[in-house]
């Protein structure tokens, strides 16, 4: 049995990104850079006002006070999105908007609010530094800098910092391609009405989102029973995937064949049981085909174990497919325990919570039995708070690191 720690350095250590493609921008949300993208011109473009105000050069009110402001002279306005070549002349200011160009010879610009205008001037009530209220010209990014470094996964923001750039295309890594395969003689599809002893393949559903979310191309391989042959000739056709995801099979029972399958086709396990609670059967391993290199996760068919193990293993090992550099752990924060937990094992625990804000700080309480078969606990949960193996009981008010979901 290995330690959490060491079964995520073994995943994140064993996988690596495929092959990369060119990719407009709009299909981009959540794909990964490929390339290091350096900044093709300055951002922003050219300088430019903060404020809708008044464009004036800071030699001109040097003397403004309340009391005795200094009256410019109104030559023109320049709305966003226009560009003038006159210089402000000494005496005068220029009414500008938001977005803006800064007319030559202007140093800086007094927000309306703090000025009087009427049709031909504008009264200025005190002294500015020079700048202010303007954004300069490369001030965000100069022309060459690195703008957004090669396996960052493209957030919103990261594909409008692109069009900011004027960039409308990227390469990306392809994205992976996932076989899922459910176990089980007694699982059955949801078309089906289950005999006796049978029941739904909720793992499907809760493995093929978890994946999607990860930003893979899922290949459902819908449900295989517990028998060696059409075990064999469905994980060999998973194969031909990127990775690939088995839920149930992988524990001790006499029906628990997929590892001994996987073996057989030449998967070599890199893990199998972990120190954990839920989810201790879980088994990594990699088919090192010439070409390249399949991971493959096979999952307890518990649903809670299977979606414990899929977040704290499969994802981050999924990131490093998919492209992403360094996959960074979940953030966990503090918590305050509303009720007690009792533990008695050794191992690592990953108890569904809800975590909320009560009076400066974060509370957290369980969703109640923690029986791996229990989905709702999840459903439910908006945390997971991580006992460590050295753990024992805790008391109401022990403080614990969670994870939020
Ligand atoms: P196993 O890991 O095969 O020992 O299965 C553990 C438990 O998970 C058993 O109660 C199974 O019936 C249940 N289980 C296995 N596969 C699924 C599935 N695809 N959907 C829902 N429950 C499952
Ligand atoms: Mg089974």
């Amino acid at each position: 049995m290995i330690r959490a720690d060491e079964a995520q350095g073994i995943i994140t250590g064993s996988v690596s990104p495929g092959a990369s493609e060119v990719c407009k921008i709009a299909d981009c949300l959540g794909r990964v850079l490929a390339a290091d993208i350096p900044a093709p011109r300055d951002l922003p473009l050219f300088d430019n006002s903060s404020m809708d105000g008044f464009a004036l050069r800071t030699g001109d009110i040097t003397s403004a006070t309340r009391e005795s402001p200094v009256h410019l002279k109104l030559s023109g306005e320049l709305p966003a999105g226009t560009w003038t070549h006159e210089t402000l002349r000494p005496g005068h200011a220029m009414r500008i908007m938001t977005g803006a160009p800064i007319p030559p010879g202007a140093d800086a610009v007094a927000e309306q609010e703090l000025t009087e205008s009427d049709n031909g001037s504008v009264r200025i009530f005190s002294t500015f530094a020079a700048g202010r209220n303007i954004r300069k010209r490369g001030e965000s990014l100069s022309a060459g800098a690195l703008a957004l470094r090669k396996g960052l996964r493209l957030s919103p923001a990261a594909v409008g910092s692109l069009a900011s750039m004027g960039i409308s295309q990227v390469e990306v890594y392809r994205r992976p391609t996932v076989a899922l395969v459910c176990t089980g003689s007694e699982v059955v599809d949801l078309d089906h009405t289950p005999s006796p002893g049978q029941i739904w393949n909720s793992n499907a559903f809760t493995l093929r989102g978890a994946l999607q979310n990860c930003g893979m191309e899922v290949v459902d391989l819908g449900i295989v029973a517990d028998s060696k042959e059409q075990l064999t000739d469905r994980i060999r056709e998973a194969l031909a995937c990127d990775a690939v995801v088995t839920s149930g099979g992988v524990s001790v029972g006499k029906y628990d064949l997929v590892l001994e399958v996987l073996k057989s086709l030449g998967v070599e396990i890199e893990f199998w049981k972990l120190n954990i609670k839920p989810g201790m059967p879980m088994a990594f391993g990699v088919s090192k085909g010439k070409a390249r290199h399949v991971p493959v996760f096979a999952l307890p068919g518990n649903p809670v174990s299977a979606m414990v193990t899929f977040d704290q293993f499969v994802r981050p090992g999924l990131e490093k497919l998919s492209g992403i550099e360094s996959p960074e752990r979940r953030l966990r924060i503090k918590a305050t325990l509303e009720e007690p937990i009792q533990k008695k094992d050794g191992k690592r625990h990953f108890i569904r919570g809800i975590a909320r804000n009560a009076g400066g700080g974060i509370v957290v309480t369980t969703t109640g039995t923690q029986s791996s078969g229990v989905l709702m606990s999840l459903v439910k949960a908006n945390c997971l708070i991580i006992l460590s193996e050295e753990s024992g009981s805790l008391n109401k008010g022990d403080v614990v690191e969670i994870e939020l979901l």
